[in-house]
Formats: structure tokens, sequence, C-alpha cells
């Protein structure tokens, strides 16, 4: 069920533009509109769920299905060889901005540990 003021919820129903990269029943992915390495793309589920405090474990085969999709985007990107970060912020403290569950995928560049 999309939300109403949801910008990744806008890009699932095609009302806000994305660069995407992958898209299947569950997921989609797009790259970051204010990237932080040379590859940012995002990973988010179809469903709305607000953050990780709202996953229940019926969702354990979609938050797997989301690391997957990274994982090969990572792979085709040619990125997978040096590495990359996968990032999930969740709520205040982690700086999260966009309440609709997204996957980080950061590389292309060192990273720096630990983040800020
Ligand atoms: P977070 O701080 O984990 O909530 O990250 C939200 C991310 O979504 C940020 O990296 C934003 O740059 C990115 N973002 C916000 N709006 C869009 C958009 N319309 N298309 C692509 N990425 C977006």
């Amino acid at each position: 069920m999309p939300d109403d003021g949801c910008v990744f919820c806008d890009i699932l129903e095609d009302r806000e533009e994305a660069d995407r990269l992958h898209e299947d029943d569950r997921v989609v992915a797009f790259r970051d509109i204010n990237p932080q390495a040379p590859v940012h793309f995002l990973v988010i589920p179809r469903d709305h769920i607000p953050t990780v405090n709202d996953l229940v474990p019926e969702d354990a085969d979609l938050v797997g299905h989301m690391v997957t999709v990274a994982q090969n985007l990572a792979a085709e990107q040619g990125v997978a060889d040096d590495g990359y970060r996968l990032v999930v912020n969740c709520g205040k403290d982690s700086g999260q901005e966009v309440f609709h569950l997204h996957l980080h995928c950061l590389a292309g560049r060192p990273l720096d540990w630990p983040p800020g």
C-alpha cells in the first residue's frame, strides 16, 4: 500500500523519476539522487515499510532478497572485488531521512570507518 507523501512510494508509482537499475515483484533499485560515493544506489521494497523497527519475522525473505539484489548489482557495477558497504539507517539518531526502508550500497572509493 503506497504511503501519501513518501518520495520512494512516488518512485514506485512512477510519480517521481529515478535512475532504475533493477526491478522485480518485491523490490526496486535506483541510483541515489545525492551520491556519497562513485557508486551509490538504493534497494527498496515495494511495500511501504517505514523502518527496520517495522520489520516482522515474515519479512526475512524480503530482506534477504534486498541483500541479494544489492550483491548482484554491485557485481554488475564492477565494484564487487574492491568491495562495497551496505547500510540501513533506522530512525533519528542514524540520520534516516526517508521513512521507507532502503538498503544503501556505497562503493567506488575507500570508505572511512567508523562512519560519522
Ligand atoms: P537515509 O538518510 O538513509 O534515509 O537516506 C535517504 C537517501 O535517499 C539519501 O541518500 C537521499 O539522497 C536519497 N534520496 C532522497 N530522495 C531521492 C530520490 N528522489 N531519488 C533518489 N534518491 C533519493
